[in-house]
């Protein structure tokens, strides 16, 4: 049953909203209204197939008590053919009412066109960490040789740096102006016809993400916080965001953590706040993985060191994440892979990205048990090598299946 709805497109369904507490966490509801964005591509496809498993293993753990109310909500190409518009304000006015929600992927064009809808939702709603657990599951094809060594959460700073959008077109009078003016004012010498943008990196945006990333550590036991940043070229950007993380633990955290260079690396019982240049840190990623335990990080870096930590344990088709708001508790779940179009609508592709998504949802909200059923679940179909393509050919005697029949199998092992 819908109710009444100050939306023009999104329908309300009956249930309850979900509030947050003064600590930024949710109180969740048995029956919490939370939007789903399907996405592009092969969006339709693992939205489809993560949903049946999210409310089958909600029915399993706890049967008629709890449910989602599941609400549409329009983004992409889906909102171009519903509202005429690929990017409807009320998306973002029912993230803010609604507190919780999740995506699939959506398509960003390359060089042109309309700016990256998962980068503006993310700057628009203020998400400003991208979280992203990457960690092994058993039976999961690897590269690597121990991939169960990697057990890492990123935290990517999602406001700033040059994701920030202030770029200025190679040749446009807006970028001839802004090199004059850099040439008069501090001597840069810029080629002309040259595209210009700012990596803007301040104090708050840094520190808050850390602190984020500190309060993980401090509530999952973990070990250490790692700084991974390029502050050996840019000073007063990347290196500046190190020196903010370092000041941060001595004013906000000096109980339950300390710096390397405060300890000499050895942190007795607190938690451990190092710092690594990037390049090196893929290397070691690589070399010496389970020195990593919390990752914070700027935005670009962040990107790449997603991806290539996913390739480790089994590629981005696996991979979760998450653009929260600890201050204001908003959270918007999402696959970190794309849209591959190739694959639209052959329900053929590895819905596990979305589907644990899902599974980081369910623990943010406080629902536990379901989160843990559909991993053991996961892990289970993925040891009977009941896998999709892109597992399927990395395995000997694997049984290949569509994205849905992965799903039912998942679901059939809850
Ligand atoms: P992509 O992630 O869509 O696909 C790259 C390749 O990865 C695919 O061809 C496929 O082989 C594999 N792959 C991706 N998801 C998979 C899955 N679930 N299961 C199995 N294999 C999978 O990257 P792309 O081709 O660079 O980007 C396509 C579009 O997606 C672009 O428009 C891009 O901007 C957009 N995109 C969106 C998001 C997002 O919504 N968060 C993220 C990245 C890219």
């Amino acid at each position: 049953m819908a109710v009444s709805s100050p939306y023009k497109y999104i329908k309300i369904p009956a249930g309850a909203r979900i509030t947050v507490r003064e600590d930024g966490t949710a109180e969740t509801p048995d029956n919490p209204i939370i939007g789903f964005i399907e996405g592009d591509g092969i969006g339709p496809d693992i939205w489809k197939a993560s949903q049946h498993v999210l409310d089958s293993a909600i029915k399993h753990c706890y049967g008629n008590k709890r449910s989602i109310a599941w609400m549409e909500l329009y983004a992409g190409k889906k909102a171009d053919e519903v509202c005429g518009n690929y990017f409807p304000h009320e998306t973002l006015d029912a993230i803010r009412e609604f507190i919780v929600a999740i995506k699939g992927p959506l398509t960003t064009p390359i060089g042109g066109g309309f700016r990256s809808l998962n980068v503006s939702m993310r700057q628009e709603l203020d998400l400003f960490a991208c979280v992203r657990p990457v960690q092994h599951f058993k039976g999961v094809p690897s590269p690597v040789k121990n991939p169960q060594h990697v057990d890492m959460v990123i935290f990517r700073e999602n406001t700033e740096d040059v994701y920030s959008g202030m770029e200025l077109q190679a040749g446009s009078e807006d970028a001839e102006v802004l090199r004059a003016f850099c040439m008069e004012r501090f001597g840069w010498e810029i080629r002309p016809e040259s595209g210009l943008g700012l990596k803007p990196t301040s104090e708050e945006g840094s520190k808050r993400l850390i602190r984020a990333a500190i309060n993980h550590a401090i509530k999952e036991n973990r070990k250490s916080v790692t700084l991974v940043h390029k502050g050996n070229i840019m000073k007063y950007t990347e290196g500046a965001f190190m020196k903010w993380g370092y000041q941060l633990v001595k004013e906000e955290f000096a109980d339950v953590a300390v710096g390397w260079a405060d300890c000499n690396g050895d942190p007795g019982d607190k938690i451990l706040v190092k710092d690594t240049i990037a390049d090196i840190f893929l290397q070691q990623i690589l070399t010496r993985p389970m020195e990593f335990d919390v990752i914070a990080t700027l935005n670009l870096n962040g990107d790449y060191i997603s991806d290539a930590l996913a390739a480790q344990v089994g590629g981005i088709g696996i991979a979760p994440g998450a653009n929260i708001n600890y201050e204001t508790g908003l959270a918007l779940f999402e696959a970190t892979h794309g849209t591959a179009p190739k694959y639209a609508g052959l329900d053929k592709v590895n819905p596990s990205s979305l589907l644990l998504s899902g599974v980081m949802m369910l623990k943010h909200l406080g629902w536990v048990e379901a989160a843990d059923v559909i991993v053991k679940a996961l892990e289970k179909t993925y040891q009977e090598k009941k896998v999709t393509y892109d597992f399927a050919r990395l395995m000997d005697d694997a049984t290949e299946l569509k994205c849905s029949a992965f799903a039912q199998g998942v679901v059939d092992n809850l």
